[in-house]
Order: C-alpha cells, then sequence, then structure tokens
C-alpha cells in the first residue's frame, strides 16, 4: 500500500465548514481514524476497489477507504458536507466521487459497471430500509461483493442472531437466507460526536447462492405474517396466507412452533412451496 496522504485533522476540518450535526439526519461522527481504519479494512484489501458509500458526512469514514487504495462513489443528503468532501477529493485526484441525493433513492446498477463494496457508518433512521432494500435485489448475485455496516447494536444482532434467540426475527431471515452474515465488531457509544443513546455493532454480509426456486417477494411475506405476530403459534399467524398451512403439513413443521424457533432452512423450504412455479 502507498504512504498515507497528510491530511489536516477532521475535527479541523468540521470547524472550518461549520458542520455541527444534525439529529433529523442521523449525524453521529467518527473522528478516530486508528478506528475508521478497521473499519475500512473489514472487507479485506481494498486497493483499485469500487467502493459506494452512504453518507460520508464530513469524511472521516471515506478518508479511510481513501487512504486504504479504493475508487470511492459517496451519496451524500447533507449539502453543508459537500464543500468538505470536495476539498478531501483534491487530495486523491479522480478517486472520489460525491452524489448529492438522498441514498433510498440510488438506482446501484445505474452507478457501476463492475463488482463493488459498500461500506457506512449508516444514518440510523434509514439503516434497515437500506439493508432490505439491498438484500431484496431480484437478481442474485448481486454486484455488490460485500455489506459493511454500522447499526444500533440491538439491530445489528438480529441481523446475525440464530433461531432460538430473542434477537431472531425477520431481518435475520432476510440478511441469512442469501448472505453469510457476522458481527465484525462492536463500537462504544463515546466513538461518536455526538455519543448516541444506544452502542453500535458493525455488521459484515457476503452474498452466497440463493436457494433455488424461492420467490423473495414469499419468503418477505411469509416473515412478515410469522413475525407479524411473535408470540403467536405458525397456525394463527399464518392461516391468512394461502397454502402455508399445507406447507408445515407437508414439511412436518408443527404449526404449534412459534417463529423464533424456526430456522432460516426451515422459512425458506415453506416459501419454496408456496412461491410459484418459475
Ligand atoms: N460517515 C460519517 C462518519 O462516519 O463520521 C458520517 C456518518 S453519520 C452516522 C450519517 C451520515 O449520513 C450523515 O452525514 C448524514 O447527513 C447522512 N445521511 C442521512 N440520511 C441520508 C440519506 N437518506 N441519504 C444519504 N445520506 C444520508
Amino acid at each position: 500500500m502507498s504512504a498515507p496522504v497528510p491530511l489536516p485533522p477532521l475535527r479541523e476540518v468540521i470547524k472550518k465548514h461549520g458542520l455541527s450535526a444534525n439529529k433529523a439526519l442521523g449525524q453521529n461522527f467518527l473522528f478516530d481514524m486508528q478506528l475508521l481504519d478497521r473499519i475500512a479494512a473489514v472487507p479485506g484489501d481494498l486497493e483499485g476497489q469500487k467502493v459506494f458509500e452512504v453518507g460520508p458526512g464530513p469524511g472521516g469514514l471515506t478518508r479511510a477507504l481513501l487512504q486504504a487504495g479504493a475508487r470511492v462513489t459517496a451519496v451524500e443528503r447533507d449539502d453543508r458536507c459537500l464543500p468538505a468532501l470536495a476539498e478531501l477529493g483534491e487530495y486523491f485526484p479522480d478517486r472520489l466521487t460525491v452524489i448529492d441525493d438522498d441514498a433510498l433513492k440510488i438506482d446501484l446498477a445505474s452507478l457501476f459497471d463492475a463488482p463493488f463494496h459498500i461500506l457506512s457508518n449508516l444514518p440510523y433512521n434509514v439503516g434497515s430500509a437500506l439493508l432490505i432494500k439491498w438484500l431484496s435485489e431480484r437478481d442474485w448475485p448481486p454486484q455488490w461483493q460485500s455489506l459493511t455496516l454500522m447499526f444500533q447494536r440491538e439491530v445489528a444482532d438480529r441481523i446475525v442472531a440464530r433461531e432460538g434467540t430473542e434477537a431472531y426475527g425477520r431481518l435475520s431471515i432476510l440478511a441469512q437466507w442469501r448472505c453469510d452474515a457476522r458481527m465484525a465488531m462492536t463500537v462504544h457509544r463515546s466513538a461518536f460526536t455526538p455519543p448516541p443513546k444506544v452502542m453500535s455493532a458493525i455488521v459484515h454480509l457476503v452474498p452466497k447462492a440463493q436457494p433455488e426456486g424461492v420467490d423473495p417477494k414469499v419468503l418477505a411475506d411469509l416473515t412478515q405474517a410469522a413475525f407479524g405476530q411473535r408470540r403467536k403459534m405458525l397456525r394463527q399467524s399464518l392461516k391468512g396466507m394461502a397454502g402455508a398451512l399445507d406447507a408445515l403439513e407437508s414439511l412436518g413443521i408443527d404449526s404449534s412452533r412459534r417463529p423464533e424457533t424456526v430456522s432460516v432452512d426451515e422459512f425458506v423450504a415453506i416459501a419454496r412451496l408456496l412461491s410459484p412455479a418459475p
């Protein structure tokens, strides 16, 4: 890896551009470059790799990604951050593109024509919606090669949870049926400015082969019905879904079970029986 480019300290950048944190935009900034370098290292060597970053803000994670040799396309909704990001881009000619938009509206296929990684210290208010959007792509494997995402600890726990645990639910299944998902690191609330009320964690997801014959929409509806009434038995929560009770019976899944005891593979098997023939 080439020698790091000397950059002005992040706190100076914030001060120069008057970037006080805006709570409504989920702004909790990271300034610790060692921590940011560790986050940028989660997907592996990024030298020459393309990266999509959501919410660069003043550019802490962005500079770690650039120093790691990545070519970064970042989408930021807060116009106040754009001059600071433009200055950062000058240190790394042709390696940083900033889009002034809402990440929820971005069509990734129109931005990238080659594989890329997604990394973000996500704004908490849109984090789960973005994750579900990326996990729900029709074509699989997707063009992104990995997701490295900061969430509130409680959401991160749900993403990687196994059946039989309290955190296990819809998000666990939607993440794990098509990805290997792991907890990469926990991040103390004091690492952020301003510190949020809760702890955070980074999850790392890598796409795996999608089980055959399963319509993602059917799995999404099935898990919605099952976990929408988490305390109820499957025979209650799934009775409104055509064919679901028959599917349980033919798979030998006891309909008196509660959804948190049903494994990802079992949900996939039920969804397969309910999916329209290709
Ligand atoms: N990456 C910076 C860091 O690690 O210090 C900032 C992270 S901060 C938690 C989240 C960032 O996402 C903020 O800069 C915020 O303005 C931006 N943001 C919030 N909602 C957004 C959206 N819908 N689309 C794009 N960016 C958004």
